[in-house]
């Protein structure tokens, strides 16, 4: 066990360290590295006890561990604020058995996308956050999204007291119910933005406005401070650990395996925060087999994990899985440095990346990545093709990023014949992306998408989710497109302004 455990430091500088409200108040570290603590493994947790706790306090427990300056008490508080009754099942994130697999659906909260898990805790994390550090600035909180984070940010801060929120989103980069999702959200602190670019534009513009507004002390004299809800910031990654031990749970209990067994999880990954939460879950003790990262046309991680070269200077494809759609997955950096434990080397390469577009990892380092992890990808044809070889085989509807962790799961399967149980992790309801899905179940659509939400429910008797239904009846809220450069100017602007929506 590392001396200074319970401390954050930077994945690019072990000098720069923060305690767990700081790192989550802050976001990202000053350095531009993220924070992480050096070991996950915690002496004072087991596995086998966890499990046999309630969702809630479960939860509770785990977070405390991640985050060891808040108290049982105090965390457990956090918890029942988020999450009692905001989800449509008390149980938050059900295991469904599908055929022989387990598909984790992390897709039943307030927006209907996995990002809920995380964004209902983290405004009271912040909140709490703030208090312990005895700071009373105003939190302005920057995101960019590839468009579930994006509406899932907004319905959790929105009008929670001493934050404001901007969201960034590719203009073309998001499904026509996501894009309606956000631009009809209400609220006195929320703003939402389109960017001219796709997602890693967005991403890197906020990454860049933090630096700039740190460096050049933009903000001073306003009593604001900057913080991020991306998985860039623990707050967002931790509540996310939750549901792999929830997972295990589950399938304990319904005799699927016995204690000790290890699983695999298919994690369909963008910016590999969910599959490095996985990872964080196996580190605290959890028997986690292999991580399996499903990609789609955007294979960059495929690559990377089977050969140890990310290389992010190719074609960007826009697929029907957008919100996979990303070339520079930032929770990487947080692997590289856990495995390593070497910041100099993270920084090099990190670095290198910013500058060349490219870089490889030593081949020790590729080693202990290819012990846990397995990669794969599947394009939008194979994709069409899951989801309709899942509702006719199984009558089990999914959306366009479980199908396509669902395709991998079965080509890791193929490969691996004495495979452990297999948990898919479903990351977002089918009806965030109606056309698509309607497509794949082999039915003409007629109107728009949201038309297509009707048609989908009529065909196949899986009911819309209440926060989806007359989205097309709500007023546009929200009409800012600005090109990526101006995103600091916006950002300046907005935050100096005292009233938004009045
Ligand atoms: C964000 C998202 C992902 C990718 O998750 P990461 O943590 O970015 O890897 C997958 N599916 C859906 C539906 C998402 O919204």
């Amino acid at each position: 066990m590392k001396m200074n455990q319970k401390s954050y430091q930077s994945t690019r500088s072990n000098a720069l360290t923060a305690q767990p409200a700081q790192a989550v108040l802050q976001g990202i570290a000053p350095d531009g590295g993220l924070y992480t603590l050096p070991d996950f493994q915690q002496s004072d947790i087991r596995y086998e006890d966890l499990l046999k706790m309630d969702m809630l306090p479960m939860a509770a427990e785990i977070l405390r561990c991640l985050l060891p300056d808040f108290s049982r008490e105090e965390m457990l508080a956090l918890v029942q604020a988020a999450y009692t009754g905001k989800f449509e099942t008390d149980d938050l994130t059900p295991a469904v058995p599908v055929g022989e697999d387990t598909v984790l659906e992390l897709f039943r909260g307030p927006t209907s996308a996995f990002k809920d898990v995380a964004l209902s805790l983290l405004p009271h994390l912040m909140r709490a956050s703030a208090k312990k550090c005895g700071v009373e600035d105003e939190i302005l909180i920057l995101t960019a999204t590839s468009g579930d984070t994006g509406k899932a940010a907004l319905k959790g801060f929105c009008d929670v007291p001493g934050t404001r929120i901007i969201v960034f989103y590719p203009e073309n980069g998001v499904s026509a119910v996501q894009k309606a999702q956000m631009l009809t959200q209400e609220g006195k602190n929320v703003c939402v933005c389109a960017v001219r670019g796709n997602f890693d534009d967005a991403q890197t513009g906020v990454k860049q406005i933090f630096s700039q507004v740190r460096q050049q002390d933009l903000l001073q004299g306003h009593a604001i401070r900057l913080s991020s809800a991306n998985s860039i910031n623990i707050g967002r990654l931790a509540p996310q650990v939750v549901y792999y031990f929830t997972a295990y749970k589950e399938m304990l209990e319904s005799g699927r395996i016995a204690l000790g067994d290890k699983v695999d999880y298919c994690v369909p990954t963008g910016n590999f925060g969910d599959i490095l939460a996985g990872f964080i879950a196996r580190q605290m003790g959890l028997p986690v087999g292999r991580l399996i990262c499903a990609s789609n046309a955007n294979n960059v991680l495929t690559d990377f994990l089977r050969t140890g070269c990310y290389d992010r200077r190719r074609t960007f494809h826009l697929t029907i899985s957008p919100s996979m759609d990303i070339l520079v997955s930032s929770n990487l950096e947080r692997l590289l440095y856990l495995l390593s434990g070497d910041a100099e080397l993270v920084k090099g390469l990190m670095e290198q990346l910013n500058r060349e577009g490219h870089y490889q990892v030593p081949d020790a380092l590729l080693a202990q990545i290819k012990e846990v992890f397995w990669a794969d990808y599947c394009d939008d044809s194979q994709t069409r093709a899951a989801i309709g070889q899942v509702w006719r085989e199984h009558h089990y509807l999914c959306d366009t990023h479980t199908a396509v962790a669902w395709h991998v799961a079965q080509q890791y399967k193929a490969a691996h014949p004495d495979h452990a149980p297999v948990v898919v992790l479903s990351t977002a309801s089918p009806y965030k992306f109606p056309e698509a899905v309607l497509a794949a179940i082999g039915i003409q659509q007629e109107g728009d998408g949201f038309a297509a939400i009707h048609q989908l429910e009529a065909a196949t008797d899986v009911p819309v989710p209440a926060n989806l239904r007359g989205l097309d009846q709500k007023p546009v809220l929200h009409r800012d497109v600005i090109d990526r450069d101006k995103m600091l100017e916006y950002v300046l602007e907005k935050a100096v302004k005292p009233q938004w929506n009045a």
